[in-house]
């Protein structure tokens, strides 16, 4: 059953990390702005929540610096460093 957890307004999008290019960089799909998660400033997205299965980071979820669009980053690669 799907729950209504983040109750804005923003749109929710879903990237799968393991159809990425090997750096890991994206863009938002909204708004086209080139996210890398090496980048640490806040000015490029912002961190909303993380879940961790097995002490394996599951998903991030950020929010986009430039639209505030919601994006739920999957796949992350078994041993990701979060
Ligand atoms: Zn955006």
């Amino acid at each position: 059953m799907m729950m209504k957890k983040l109750d804005k307004k923003a749109t929710e999008f879903t990237v799968n990390l393991a159809l990425l290019e090997e750096d890991g960089s994206f863009q938002c799909p909204k708004c086209g702005r080139s996210i890398s998660p090496d980048d640490a400033s806040e000015e490029t997205y912002q961190i909303m929540d993380t879940k961790v299965v097995n002490n394996e980071l599951s998903e991030l979820i950020i929010s986009c610096g430039k639209c505030q669009s919601i994006i739920r980053l999957t796949g992350f690669p078994v041993g990701f460093d979060a």
